[in-house]
């Protein structure tokens, strides 16, 4: 008897936001891929449309509503055959209104329903009307999700825990992840194993809160994520670990010693600070205190002293002085970061800061103004002090320019070298010639694979 083989379709799948869309996307066509989806680059001619949404910015919604605008458009001239489907936070946080207000959406579909998308589109198909799913379900999405899933390259992703119960005053993941979730440890190192056997030499672990990881572990136990990392660091192949993001508040004697201990983990943190102002932390409920922060940075320098760290910044958030953003301009020189996202504090609808008065745009601009630009300067002396080094690169691929090939230093820093040699997944010291804004030139010194990275 003949197997039955789908028929063709395409899927176009657009991704906002952090690296956790990035990851959910690729997992959705994972889903869809059994039922003949295949990815294209662009929404022309495509049978479905996944818009997979962010929140986190300002005025997120209306971007989505401007998006879908130019779909339903497509979808027009197409004879109204093209599925659209949200999905992300913006589906989960809008829910109806997103159908109501576009009708011509067939799926809205929250971050915990994606391991249903085939029996979602089915229903579109046979009730012929629009479906929304944004339940958080009683069962685990990972538990449904296929094994078989696309190569993500020579770097992937790989989400651990999901949800948080922090509930920062300026965030809507608590509303749109629900609480935190951790995966399975087993389910996780079987799914490292297979992006291993691709090709993945490369794991950055995922999640709102990824340092609070608490997932079953193979023994029976709850496992940390240090344990987590050092299993994981165990898989043949696997040289180099990330994790992220991280809150101040979960980072635990056993996480800071795994630095110094699992030769696996790069010397690279992203630990959001949000402000060097206690005030501030306090009514940004962050459960942290600045020299909290400080204490890590200084743990975790003590034990592995080549670390560099990012973080992340909210500049204006309500009740914000001129002496609390001296506070967070003062812990920012101190510190000294290799790179660090910034951004005005913005109101998300429903979350606690947003109804409070807000600090006038002329001074969150001007304060962001003087904040990035110390961060510009720190980011540039980071990587002007790698020219002259020696540093091993995970290469991952071809340059943008013919002749080139690129990898990433263990600060995650691009890294391109004049050469033809296939050295894709495979890590090679290199001497850092030139330092660009956001990448780094160089030479290989060797090509025999080093060790230590
Ligand atoms: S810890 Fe992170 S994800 Fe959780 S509420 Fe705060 S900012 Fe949002």
């Amino acid at each position: 008897m003949n197997a039955i083989v789908p028929k063709t379709r395409k899927l176009h799948v657009v991704t906002h936001g952090c690296q956790m869309n990035v990851y959910d996307s690729a997992r959705m066509a994972d889903v869809l891929a059994p039922l003949g989806y295949t990815t294209v680059d662009t929404p022309e001619g495509a049978d479905m449309v996944i818009m997979n949404t962010c929140h986190i910015r300002e005025r997120a919604a209306d971007k989505v509503f401007s998006a879908l605008g130019r779909l339903r458009d497509l979808k027009e001239a197409g004879g109204s055959k093209m599925m659209i489907a949200v999905t992300g936070c913006v589906a989960q946080a809008e829910g109806d209104l997103l159908l109501r207000r576009a009708p011509y959406v067939d799926l809205v579909v929250g971050p915990q329903a994606y391991h249903r998308l085939p029996e979602l589109i089915a229903r579109v198909h046979r009730e012929k009307k629009s479906v929304l799913d944004t339940d958080f379900p009683a069962d685990q999405k990972f538990d449904f999700l296929p094994d078989a899933a696309a190569f993500q390259g020579v770097i992937a992703n790989l989400t651990i825990q999901e949800g948080c119960d922090k509930f920062c005053s300026f965030c809507v993941v608590p509303y749109t992840r629900g609480a935190e979730v951790s995966r399975p440890a087993a389910s996780i190192i079987a799914e490292a194993k297979r992006m291993v056997a691709q090709g993945t030499r490369e794991v950055v672990l995922l999640g709102q809160n990824v340092n609070a990881y608490h997932g079953q572990g193979p023994d029976g136990t709850i496992w940390n994520l240090a344990r987590l990392l050092l299993a994981l660091s165990e898989v043949p192949e696997l040289r180099r670990l990330r994790y992220t993001t991280s809150h101040p508040s979960d980072m635990g004697e056993e996480l800071i010693l795994a630095h110094r201990d699992n030769p696996a983990l790069m010397p690279f943190l992203h630990l959001p600070v949000q402000s060097g102002s206690d005030r501030m932390l306090a009514a940004m409920n962050r459960k942290h205190k600045a020299d909290d922060f400080r204490r890590i940075v200084a743990k975790l320098r003590d034990v592995r002293p080549d670390m560099a760290f990012t973080s992340d910044f909210i500049i204006g958030h309500p009740g914000e002085t001129d002496a609390d953003f001296a506070a967070t301009m003062k812990l920012v020189r101190e510190t000294g970061f290799a790179l660090a996202y910034s951004f005005n504090y913005s109101p998300r609808p429903g979350t606690p800061a947003a109804g409070l008065p807000q600090v006038p745009d002329e001074v969150k601009n001007a304060r962001l103004y003087e904040l990035q630009a110390e961060l510009r300067r720190q980011q540039d002396a980071f990587n002007a002090a790698t020219v002259g080094l020696s540093t091993p690169v995970l290469f991952t691929g071809l340059g943008r320019h013919p002749g080139q090939i690129a990898g990433r230093s263990l600060y995650a820093q691009p890294v391109v070298v004049d050469s033809t040699a296939p050295l894709t997944g495979e890590v090679h010291t290199v001497k850092i010639t030139y330092a660009n804004p956001n990448s780094l030139l160089g030479t290989l010194t060797t090509t025999k694979e080093t060790i230590a990275a």
